[in-house]
């Protein structure tokens, strides 16, 4: 669908998509937003709301940040408090809180923490200062797993040797059978995550659907992108069919990108990896290989492994899982709000808890 549209036109595609999905949405019908850019997307154009009560929409675990294990946060914050280590990140991350306190509070005792917009900036910030360790946090899915990777790539060639990567990198996959093996969660179809399939392609979520029955639509971020996957979904029950179809079809092919997957597998290795609320999950991170040790900050430093508990009375864990609508946790609102978070979930830009703040109050 082009982008362009007057909103005329938009309105009036709207209009027709919801008349479909009104006529195909005969009984309950439940669908996953898997990626956090769906959720925010979903809260600030009122889909929930214009949609058929037979038509749920519930979120998913694909807002990063929120995925990071409170292990990992205590972890990273543990490093940002070296000496001599330049901390910078992607934006998000700095008010994530940890077992005792963030990296902004961190910052303001001192330590040296940088928001960036890209690993190059990372890297630039690295060659300017040669007395110091610059660390990246590596928080992502195989969106932004590709500038990471060619990031470490251009460290090693260049031998900016004062450069590392702490990789906290998720995939997708491995998350989406674990919720289609979870006998509890009720969701019959999902809205894959456009970005992340630009990148892997489907072939490695079709199981998906032939597997485990669950039809899935890779979808864009417009309102009228999640319109029409609703309805593409709609359509594949009506059929009796289960398959993973393309809509995000501007952007994202059945191949994905074979240049990104290349250095992706170049530099990264899968390995387990802990989720927030979900667990260790076989094969769902991205460790760097052997051949970039130097520039992996985990090795580095000799990090050690943290055991820290979830965040008390916070229920991430059950919102990044489809349990629970993020209002239904007792402190939504209350005593987590955006300016004062008590978990992830209302910290990130993507997170489903700041997302139903910020929009709507629904449970
Ligand atoms: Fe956690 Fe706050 Fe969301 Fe509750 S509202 S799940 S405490 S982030």
């Amino acid at each position: 669908m082009p982008m362009k549209k007057g909103s005329k036109e938009v309105l009036a595609k709207a209009e027709e998509y919801l008349a479909e999905i009104q006529a195909l949405a005969v009984k309950p019908f439940t669908i996953m937003e898997v990626c956090g850019t769906h959720t925010v997307a979903i809260a600030k154009n009122a889909l929930r709301e214009l949609l058929p009560p037979t038509v749920r929409l519930i979120s998913g675990p694909g807002c990063p940040v929120c995925v990071t294990d409170s292990s990992d946060i205590d972890r990273y914050l543990h490093l940002a408090a070296q000496p001599n280590v330049i901390t910078t990140t992607f934006g998000d991350m700095i008010r994530v809180p940890g077992s005792d306190k963030n990296l902004q509070a961190l910052k303001a005792e001192g330590a040296d923490v940088r928001v960036v917009y890209s690993t190059q900036d990372a890297l630039e910030i690295a060659k300017k200062n040669p007395e110091k360790d610059v660390v990246f946090l590596g928080v992502g899915f195989e969106t932004t797993t590709p500038t990471v990777a060619v990031s470490l790539d251009i460290a090693k060639r260049e031998g900016i040797n004062n450069y590392s990567v702490l990789s906290m990198h998720k995939v997708v996959p491995p998350v989406l059978r674990l919720l289609a093996e979870d006998k509890e969660l009720e969701v019959d179809a999902f809205l894959d995550p456009g970005h992340v399939c630009a990148i892997i392609g489907t072939k490695p979520i079709e199981f998906m659907a032939e597997e485990f029955g669950k039809p899935g639509v890779v979808t864009g971020f417009e309102a009228l992108d999640i319109l029409e996957a609703v309805v593409m979904l709609l359509r594949q029950r009506q059929q009796g069919r289960s398959e993973i179809e393309i809509q995000y079809r501007r952007v994202a092919k059945v191949e994905g990108n074979p240049h990104a997957q290349m250095i992706v597998q170049k530099v990264f290795e899968p390995v387990d990896a802990s989720w927030r609320g979900m667990g260790l999950i076989p094969k769902s991170g991205l460790g760097i290989r052997e051949e970039y040790a130097s520039w992996d900050a985990a090795r580095k430093f000799s990090l050690p492994v943290f055991h820290s508990p979830e965040t008390p009375g916070c229920q991430c864990g059950e919102v990044l899982k489809g349990r629970i609508y993020p209002t239904q946790c007792a402190l939504f609102g209350k005593r987590c709000t955006p300016l004062k978070p008590v978990g992830p979930c209302m910290v990130s830009s993507e997170g489903s808890c700041a997302a139903y703040y910020r929009y709507f109050q629904r449970s």
